[in-house]
């Protein structure tokens, strides 16, 4: 606007001389909005999915230099390509801004993978088999570490250490249950930990023995799994770099190509620093460094220098994380009410709100962002008083704090989420009426307060912004599992049915949201990606079919084919 009327006063001035100058000019300008190099990638006949209110869909995308040049219809990407221009057609496919994972153990997770794994497996004869063959291909471990094993497969959830012993005998044995709340172990690791059959239980643990002569078993629980497993070697430099090579390929097979690292020590971040200065980072990582809730306010200027120290091409370690409370399951979550099963009982949180909010205070005033573990309703107050806390003390600031789980919440706070900008880091994946919630959480919650869990579209409603993140190793990490609960508050592999707590649904729109453009909001790059326009990072992937055109009981089943990091494919690689 602006300048069309400094050209007409101009051209009144000088007449018609002006006139052909501005002519000229213009034609100069439009000229440099002409591609100059042609694009490295074009993808055309697609269903583009934007996230740009602006231009919603399109069929075509170019790219260069590892950003997006054009964003429009098949019959205008033409002139963009050149001799060297690699054309996809995409015949259908979608076309997304890559996923953002805002809550993911990336490295704890892919060093899992590389573990004894044994999830899944249903009979004991597959669980020995698994270990058998596991040893077999790791000669050179010196423990066997692994876990996932079901506690049904087992008499008494009880297994034996001479059932490891004949498999493994030399070296140590250790592995925990699926709930990770029982180890089984053979009689190495129990003999290495000097666990005899006078060795007393542990406070908050038990060891199972034998009838009669008390002689260790081979299955221990809850504390008394420390007995053993702090033996178990740290893991070499090596073992958390392959950690996160395996698990970054699984996550841009998912299409995920930015994420936020759920709680970093320094041995993640040297990981993720090492990998990034070599160049082999695929996805964006902001570290969300751990707060150790025993070490109070004297651990930030450690935490500012190690923000500082970790600044690379894709890390940045600009966010604190705390864990405020546990789990409902196992009665650690903090309530405002107390548990049915346990009377007075409501939960203890990890700090008291005093140190709580001193804590707050001190990191936003440091300008860290803050990430918070926040499942039980009066874990999630707690955190939005030491936000607000915050903001009195430091003064508003774009801080863009965010929590997670967030499982309970009470109604009035919904609308505290908007009104202090704090982000809901939702894990969509577990909204739905799994075993978790019928047969561990509804009965020692009761109905009211069971009508309310997972409150994702009341927090939408309210006006406050819903960020996805999957919690894997937790959960799978597949964003398009998420994306479909989030939608039906069914299983993913349920068929169409009835939602669980329907006035907690989502659209689609704010679901896919959810994992591109409001995650990157969330990791403060909604300037440089998040959505398909020109200008912005080539982070895409293409979908084999569009999501807004299939039942949404079938998004599971949906794949990523292609995954683009700043106009590089990275999968397939
Ligand atoms: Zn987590």
């Amino acid at each position: 606007m602006k300048k069309t009327r400094d050209r007409i006063i101009l051209f009144r001035k000088a007449g018609v001389l002006a006139l052909a100058v501005l002519l000229a000019l213009g034609a100069a300008c439009r000229g440099r909005r002409e591609p100059t190099v042609p694009a490295e990638l074009i993808l055309q006949n697609g269903a583009v999915y934007t996230l740009n209110a602006a231009q919603p869909w399109a069929e075509a995308a170019a790219l260069a230099g590892g950003k997006i040049v054009f964003v429009g219809p098949d019959s205008k990407v033409k002139k963009y390509r050149g001799e060297k221009t690699r054309v996809i057609d995409l015949a259908g496919k979608m076309l997304l801004p890559g996923f953002q994972d805002s809550h993911i153990h990336l490295i704890s997770g892919g060093m899992e993978l590389e573990q004894c794994n044994l999830n899944d497996l249903q009979t004991k004869e597959e669980v020995l088999a698994r270990i058998r063959a596991y040893a077999a291909e790791h000669p050179e471990k010196e423990w066997i570490v692994g876990g996932g094993w079901a506690l049904p497969i087992f008499p008494q959830a009880n297994p034996s250490k001479e059932e490891l012993d004949a498999i493994v005998s030399d070296r140590p044995v250790f592995l925990s249950a699926a709930d990770g709340h029982s180890a089984w172990v053979n009689s190495r690791a129990l003999e290495l930990a000097g666990v005899t059959a006078k060795t007393p239980d542990p406070k908050k643990g038990r060891i199972e023995r034998k009838a009669g002569t008390g002689e260790p078993s081979g299955t221990l629980r809850e504390a008394a799994s420390g007995i053993v497993s702090r033996l178990i070697p740290e893991p070499s430099d090596a073992e958390y770099l392959s950690g996160l090579r395996g698990a970054q390929s699984l996550a841009n097979r998912s299409g995920i190509t930015s994420i936020i690292e759920a709680s970093a020590d320094d041995k993640l971040l040297e990981t993720y620093a090492a990998l990034d200065r070599s160049g082999g980072l695929t996805l964006r990582v902001l570290a969300s460094m751990y707060v150790d809730p025993d070490k109070g306010l004297g651990q930030v200027g450690g935490l500012v220098q190690k923000r500082d120290q970790y600044r690379g091409r894709y890390l940045k370690a600009t966010a604190a994380k705390i864990f405020i409370d546990g789990v409902i399951e196992s009665h650690t979550a903090a309530l405002l009410e107390p548990y049915l099963d346990r009377p007075g009982d409501r939960g203890e949180p990890l700090l008291e709100a005093a140190e709580y909010n001193d804590l707050a205070v001190a990191l936003d005033k440091a300008g860290f962002q803050i990430h918070v573990h926040a499942i039980g309703d009066r874990a999630v107050r707690m955190t939005l008083d030491a936000m607000e806390m915050a903001a009195l003390a430091n003064g508003p600031r774009d801080a863009r704090h965010h929590i997670c789980h967030l499982e309970l919440i009470d109604a009035a706070d919904i609308p505290r989420f908007p009104a202090l900008g704090v982000v809901a880091n939702f894990q969509a994946l577990w909204a739905y009426a799994d075993t978790y919630i019928t047969e561990l959480t509804e009965p020692i919650l009761g109905p009211e307060r069971s009508s309310r869990l997972y409150p994702i579209g009341s927090v939408v409603r309210s006006g406050g912004l819903y960020a996805g993140g999957s919690d894997w190793s937790v959960s799978s990490l597949n964003p398009l599992e998420a994306i479909q609960v989030a939608v039906t508050r069914r299983g993913p592999s349920e068929p169409p049915g009835p939602a669980w707590l329907p006035g907690e649904l989502v659209d689609l729109p704010t679901a896919v949201a959810a994992y591109t453009k409001s995650g990157a909001f969330l990791s403060f790059e909604e300037k440089t990606r998040g959505s398909i326009e020109p200008g912005k990072a080539a982070d895409l992937i293409v979908l084999d079919r569009n999501l807004f055109a299939i039942p949404a009981n079938e998004i599971h089943q949906v794949k990523v084919v292609l995954t683009v990091l700043e106009g590089r494919i990275i999968y397939p690689d």
